[in-house]
């Protein structure tokens, strides 16, 4: 069963306005348990959109909306809350760590408000944080990594409590090539190793290429970009 399912989206801005824009017109797409989607967007193209929907962040005008097997949609905003935190990561461009907290504890604090005792909370955060190679850099803030681990802590936190789906808006976009290069490998060595479902905004078609499928968004409609790996 599909992890994500968005089918027959539609969403649009400014209803009934002159500056009146429809940015999804009818874009579906199934993300599968260990299924990597990259998503390729120029800019405007609706990337954000898209992801905010699939997030339960925003609601479509039209469509079907599923998480896990359950649609939500439309569901009452409690419901699309409740399964936003349990079942679902958000990696941005940038980290969002809170800069006052050590990179273990940015990992501990949601696993403690998901009711997660701490020992196990931080048994999990220092496997994360070894699994993406900054083990080691686990007591420093945010502020003493570089943008590389900082990301990597970014990603151990949006795994903290175990979602079923990752949605990712470029994870590297905020760095060098080459450290783009290796914080991807270790993005998709966490992801390939939990078995998650991810669907990665990228505008990098050498990182697009590593994942099992890619999606262009072309005038509001997901279709297959034909990259072959
Ligand atoms: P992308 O992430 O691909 O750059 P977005 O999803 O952010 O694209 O935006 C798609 C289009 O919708 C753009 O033309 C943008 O200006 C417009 N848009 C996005 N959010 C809003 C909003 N809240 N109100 C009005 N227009 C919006
Ligand atoms: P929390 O559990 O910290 O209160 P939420 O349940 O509100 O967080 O949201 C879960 C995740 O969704 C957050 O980690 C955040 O990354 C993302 N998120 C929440 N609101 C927004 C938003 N308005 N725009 C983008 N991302 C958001």
């Amino acid at each position: 069963e599909a992890v994500l399912r968005l089918d027959g989206i539609e969403k649009g801005y400014n209803h009934g306005k002159p500056n009146e824009i429809r940015v999804l017109r009818g874009a579906s797409v199934l993300v599968h348990p260990g299924e990597v989607v990259a998503l390729v967007a120029p800019s405007g193209a609706g990337k954000s959109t898209l992801l905010h929907i699939a997030g339960l962040l925003d609601t479509p005008d039209a469509g079907v909306v599923e998480i896990g097997g359950v649609d939500l949609g439309r569901a009452p905003d409690r419901a699309r809350t409740t399964a936003r935190r349990a079942q679902i990561g958000f990696i941005y461009q940038f980290h969002h760590l809170l800069p006052e907290f050590t990179a273990a504890e940015n990992i501990i604090l949601p696993q403690l408000a998901h009711g997660i005792s701490r020992g196990a909370a931080e048994a999990h955060a220092q496997e994360l944080l070894e699994s993406v190679g900054v083990g080691p850099r686990s007591g420093h803030r945010p502020a003493a990594m570089s943008g590389g681990e900082q990301q990597r802590v970014a990603f151990c936190r949006a795994l903290a409590n175990r979602p079923a789906l990752l949605l990712a808006d470029e994870p590297t976009g905020n760095l060098d090539p080459e450290t783009s290069e290796r914080v991807f490998g270790a993005l998709m060595g966490l992801v390939r190793g939990r078995g998650l479902a991810a669907l990665i905004a990228t505008h990098n078609m050498e990182l697009a290429a590593r994942m099992d499928r890619v999606l262009r968004l072309d005038n509001g409609v997901l279709v297959d970009a034909g990259v072959t790996t």
